[in-house]
């Protein structure tokens, strides 16, 4: 058997029934009438079931397709959720002729793709295609109630707020690294610093030639802000595993989830430059704050 190396992508033929009878669809030509059949037979449990088996391989995304899903949307949306859940990109090809604002905010909530099937924009051409009444009008239907929960909010006004404290580091940390290119950086004025943790959220400690928590307690106090990101693109910081990382804990160092490090870098400069905040000591709870989907709610595998 040949080992997976990578992620894999899937995608996954929910129903082969469909609303419509396109003339180019492989289901006008299809005679497998049991699978059909399935369709109906299948419960909410049936569709859990194969959603399990599909996350146990790790894919980085799921494209949900048919015939039509959308025919059996209270038996998937479940499925759905749990793939979202646990951290894995949904896409749905659909008509979006049974789209309505459920779906829709369900859709949009949950951050799912949609690729919506439009063979023209010919309305009688489209309705020749599709062996169907009325069909572009009820595609454009549909499609108008999914913009509505995507489409730019033109009441929401931009405000540009370019304030950055420039004197803000990115440092990534490797085993038995000496700490002083911190009382480096604290001696060059910086206020900031996104340290890169190695596992699930360390730093050489009690153990190693070169221990960093004292320098980074000292540091803490002296008000420097030292936050602490993962090197992994996927994964969240635990803090609580090991007692190293408890230890780390104890120093004051804000721990950022599954921020990636880059972002947390911005964000720290971002906040840092707002010298409300600073006076306020708002910085901890403005980083720790979901301010544009920079954390992940759910805890990643
Ligand atoms: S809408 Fe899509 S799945 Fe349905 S018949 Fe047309 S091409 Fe096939």
């Amino acid at each position: 058997m040949f080992k997976t190396l990578y992620p894999p992508s899937v995608q996954w033929e929910i129903t082969p029934l469909c609303n419509q009878n396109c003339i180019h669809c492989y289901n006008h030509y299809r005679t497998d009438f049991d699978s059909i059949a399935n369709t109906f037979l299948s419960s909410e449990d049936y569709f859990l079931s194969i959603a399990k088996k599909l996350i146990e391989n790790k894919p980085l995304s799921v494209t949900i397709t048919g015939g039509e899903p959308l025919l059996v949307w209270n038996k998937i949306k479940s499925s759905i959720k749990l793939f979202r859940e646990n951290d894995i990109l949904v896409n749905l090809n659909t008509n979006a002729i049974l789209v309505n604002q459920e779906i829709a905010e369900f859709l949009y909530s949950y951050r799912i793709s949609c690729f919506v099937s439009l063979p023209t924009s010919d309305p009688i051409l489209c309705d020749f295609i599709t062996s169907s009444h009325q069909s572009l009008e009820k595609i454009s239907k549909g499609v108008k109630i999914l913009r509505e929960f995507n489409a730019r909010d033109n009441k929401r006004k931009i405000k540009a707020e370019p304030k950055f404290e420039s004197k803000v580091a990115l440092i990534k940390i490797t085993p038995s690294q000496d700490p002083k290119i911190l009382d480096f950086l604290a001696g060059e004025g910086y206020k900031g610093i996104i340290l890169e943790l190695f596992g699930l959220g360390q730093a050489p400690a009690q153990d190693s030639d070169n221990n960093w928590l004292p320098t980074i307690k000292r540091l803490v106090d002296k008000g420097i802000i030292i936050c602490g990101a993962p090197q992994t693109i996927f994964g969240r910081l635990n803090p609580n595993v090991y007692s190293a990382g408890r230890d780390l804990q104890k120093t004051g160092l804000i721990f950022l989830k599954d921020m990636l490090s880059e972002t947390a870098f911005i964000k720290l400069g971002w906040i840092l430059g707002h010298s409300s905040w600073v006076k306020e000591n708002k910085v901890q709870e403005k980083m720790l704050e979901n301010l544009a989907g920079e954390f992940n709610n759910k805890i990643s595998p």
